[in-house]
């Protein structure tokens, strides 16, 4: 990227990384049917460094057509590398990734971003970790670069515009982001608010590590979303559908 962000505060910019196919109840409990969400991915421009907030699917599944890659939809040039490369971004250059959680569909392209220290919160890595649960794919995470291990609250910067929160629930340390923009406030929701509807119907997922705590996690964006901040929906594919990509999300912060 030309621009070095020093005058414009915190910028923030989206991209999906691939498609999943699942059935609607993952999202919705009781829904029927099936549908192709995204896996979403976010670049923060502050002026101290570049951030990612999930990575998405792995360059792994392109092209696959058996075994996950008959749900995983991951055209070239969508793994989160060449996103950036679309926006004039070196992905050497990213300093931190912060993963919602290690699931492959958020994790998978880690490996992509070499120079970056990963921040998860430290009940992630342990789940993460041990092997239990067939959605973390150690091959996407443990990829060489160092971990940061955060519990609770984690203010990235210093400056109290890009706050990691937990939000657990989805899994057991699952957390968001809160981005303070001079245009408003976003809160990164990942998993903890796969739909508007999750969070419009207090209506939660068929399953998860544990629901009581998603109704948690749920409540806590209510919270922000009532006080003006605009949510960002993890897998919402009519929401994202109104979402550019690569571009400056300014116009997009207003609260809904
Ligand atoms: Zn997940």
């Amino acid at each position: 990227m030309s621009r070095q962000n020093t005058e414009d505060g915190v910028l923030l910019f989206a991209f999906t990384c691939g498609h999943i196919t699942l059935p609607m109840g993952f999202f919705l409990a009781g829904e029927p049917g099936k549908v192709k969400v995204p896996a979403c991915c976010y670049l923060i421009d502050h002026p101290k460094g570049l951030a990612i907030f999930d990575t998405g699917f792995s360059p792994r599944f392109t092209g696959m057509t058996e075994g996950l890659g008959k749900i995983v939809d991951m055209p070239d040039g969508h793994n989160i590398a060449d996103r950036l490369r679309e926006l004039g971004v070196d992905p050497e250059r990213i300093e931190w990734v912060i993963n919602s959680h290690l699931h492959l569909d958020h994790a998978g392209g880690n490996a992509l971003l070499p120079n970056a220290t990963i921040l998860v919160q430290q009940g992630e890595y342990e789940f993460g970790m041990g092997g239990e649960d067939g959605a973390y794919h150690t091959v996407d995470f443990d990829t060489g670069q160092p971990f940061r291990q955060v519990s609770g609250e984690h203010d990235l910067f210093g400056d109290g515009t890009v706050v990691l929160f937990p939000t657990a629930g989805h899994t057991p340390g699952h957390q968001s982001v809160r981005v303070t923009t001079s245009d408003g406030q976003a809160v990164l929701a990942g998993d903890c608010c796969n739909m508007r509807r999750s969070l419009d119907d207090m209506h939660l997922p068929d399953h998860a590590w544990s629901l009581d705590a998603c109704r948690g996690s749920l409540e806590t964006l209510a919270v922000l979303r009532q006080k003006g901040a605009r949510i960002f929906y993890g897998h919402d594919p009519e929401f994202w559908a109104g979402i550019p990509q690569s571009k400056s999300l300014k116009i997009y912060m207003v609260a809904d």
